[in-house]
């Protein structure tokens, strides 16, 4: 997997664009990935209405769920289907707007500073072996693009909004991914 560092775009990844982005502040550096966890409608898959949510065109008439949602403007750098396979909505240089009110260590407002990345699943239902290890060649080779995210935690939507967001949840082996992690820092 190759990211121009310039342009934040993964060679060869799906794109979706997302007009839901903007500018990092001035000077502010990538030092931290996010993990959330999305479906929908929840708990359904690979059906594209992920890429109609992160760019406003929900058809509130398709599900009840949707009414809930459909005012939100939101989005992620890339969305990890259920059988590994990336779409990138936002460049990394730019600011996705995914983890809403949040605080990593005192430090509010982590848009302005991470990476948002969403495996589509459920907080209840294991994510599969394929978006374990695409989250981990990603995660891997964002740490290998952007110096400032070299040494760069991965946490968890719920670790970041606790109390507000429970994404990833309790389905998501973080273990899994730190052992795929670690395979990779080794080869
Ligand atoms: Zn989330």
């Amino acid at each position: 997997m190759i990211i121009d560092a310039a342009t934040g775009w993964i060679d060869g990844v799906r794109r979706v664009v997302s007009p839901n982005s903007d500018d990092r502040p001035p000077g502010t550096e990538l030092s931290l990935i996010v993990v959330h966890g999305i479906s929908l409608p929840p708990g359904q898959f690979g059906n594209g209405w992920i890429d109609r949510f992160f760019c406003n065109d929900l058809d509130v008439a398709a599900d009840p769920f949707f009414a809930t949602i459909s005012d939100l403007a939101v989005s992620a750098h890339v969305l990890v289907a259920r059988d590994g396979t990336l779409t990138q909505y936002v460049p990394f240089t730019q600011r996705a707007w995914h983890a809403g009110r949040s605080n990593y260590c005192g430090r509010e407002g982590c848009n302005d500073f991470s990476v948002g990345i969403e495996p589509e699943g459920t907080d209840e239902l294991p994510y599969g072996a394929p978006q374990y290890l695409a989250l981990a060649v990603l995660v891997a080779t964002l740490r290998r693009t952007y110096a400032s995210l070299r040494s760069a935690k991965v946490v968890g939507h719920s670790d970041i909004a606790p109390g507000r967001k429970t994404d990833p949840g309790p389905a998501f082996d973080w273990r899994k991914l730190e052992r795929l992690l670690e395979e990779s820092n080794a080869t």
